[in-house]
């Protein structure tokens, strides 16, 4: 590759600071260090953590920096040490990282590997050691990954390869969104045939949630949205029931409860809102009820009633969905092939006009074209 060893210069949507639009810059990109992997981006998904960051959170830590965790790409270079990557390999990046040696890693018992960015510079959401840089600054990779620039720098243990005949403008869903949806539903819940499950939020990380249920042998699903617009796709990936808990003068715990004698077997939350999260759980059986947080936010404590876990409900949390993500992301782009997990497209071309579409609930997931 001629580029290979050379700072490569290339287009970036750069956050320089809270609450304003992304700017499209030229960035330089460095080469991969020892354990990293140059990336050429080829598509992204705006997932909503890529709102949460500048728009909800306001802390300018962390910024300036390249947004997008969402995406699929070719190894353009590598650097010294690794082995199991070469130029022209289709990868999808990682924003949980999977090394293989830690503790975390070892367990079966959890994909929180304790080498990525987040275990360390949780709050800041970004690892401060980047490969880019621009008009002379140092701009931060967000969670480690930044697909929203024509080419990324990685590490390896933060990348899995995938097959060389998927295709990069769907499967990178299953960087983020349709994962830890997914995920959280097969995995964190555990979702056993013939349960009855609630969804709460139907973006893409709800409608995968909705998605492993159903695959998982739920008979009744609940997706429940205060956008009614989602309803009609979440009909597609399997939910039963629809439920607007702004139609109702009671809570949607109370109506859920109504409707399936004391409550769900399974909720998970994918909206990002302790409220919800509160709902969730409430809305779960007594004796044996699962709630999984699923939906991401950090800057609100939550709060509940201790006697909702007295009486035998479980509240649990799950990232990205659960999954180790080096080992399991080749095998869910394969289900995606094979027809088990279904992916959605829509294609748009500006970072600002995706975030709006998402502000505004008229697109589930928009997936931009970074190489065109
Ligand atoms: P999204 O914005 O596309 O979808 C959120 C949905 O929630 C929308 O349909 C919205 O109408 C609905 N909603 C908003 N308020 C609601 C309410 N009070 N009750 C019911 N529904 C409500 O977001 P997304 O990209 O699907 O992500 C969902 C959440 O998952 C976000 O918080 C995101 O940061 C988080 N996330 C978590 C992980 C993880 O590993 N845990 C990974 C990716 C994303
Ligand atoms: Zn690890």
């Amino acid at each position: 590759m001629a580029t290979a060893g050379k700072v490569i210069k290339c287009r970036a949507a750069v956050a320089w600071e809270p609450n304003v639009p992304l700017m499209m810059e030229e960035i330089e990109v460095a080469p991969p260090q020892e354990g990293e992997i140059r990336i050429k981006v080829v598509a992204t998904g705006v997932c909503h953590t890529d709102l949460y960051h500048p728009f909800e959170v306001k802390d300018k830590r962390g910024f300036p920096t390249v947004l997008g965790h969402e995406g699929a790409g070719v190894v353009e270079s590598v650097g010294p040490g690794v082995n199991d990557f070469k130029p022209g390999d289709k990868v999808i990046p990682l924003f949980l990282s999977q090394c293989g040696e830690c503790k975390f890693c070892k367990s079966p018992n959890t994909n929180l590997c304790d080498c990525s960015w987040s275990s360390k510079y949780h709050d800041i959401m970004s690892d401060p050691t980047t490969r880019f840089t621009c008009r002379g600054q140092p701009i931060l990779q967000f969670m480690g990954t930044s697909t929203f620039s024509e080419y990324t720098v990685i590490n390896q243990i933060a990348v899995a390869k995938i097959a060389d005949d998927a295709p990069l403008d769907r499967v990178c869903l299953l960087s983020c969104g349709i994962s830890t949806g997914y995920g959280a539903a097969v995995n964190t819940a555990g979702v056993t045939p013939g349960s009855v499950c609630a969804v709460f939020g139907l973006g893409a990380v709800g409608l995968a949630a909705v998605m492993g249920c159903k695959n998982a042998g739920a008979s009744r699903i609940f997706a429940v949205d205060i956008n009614e617009k989602k309803f009609e796709k979440a009909k597609v990936f399997g939910a039963t029931d629809f439920l607007n808990p702004k139609a109702y003068d009671k809570p949607i715990s109370e109506v859920l409860a109504e409707l399936t004698n004391g409550g769900v077997d399974f909720s998970l939350e994918c909206v990002g809102n302790t409220e919800v999260m509160r709902t969730a759980l409430e809305s779960c059986v007594k004796g044996w009820g699962v709630s999984v947080l699923v939906g991401w936010t950090d800057v609100k404590d939550f709060s509940a009633k201790p006697i909702q876990l007295i009486s035998g409900k479980t509240w649990k949390g799950s990232l990205f969905g659960g999954f180790k993500s080096k080992d399991s992301v080749p095998n869910l782009v394969c289900n995606y092939m094979n027809g088990k997990i279904k992916l959605d497209k829509m294609s748009l071309e500006q970072v600002n006009d995706a975030i709006n579409l998402m502000k505004t609930g008229d697109c589930i997931r928009c997936i931009l074209n970074i190489s065109k």
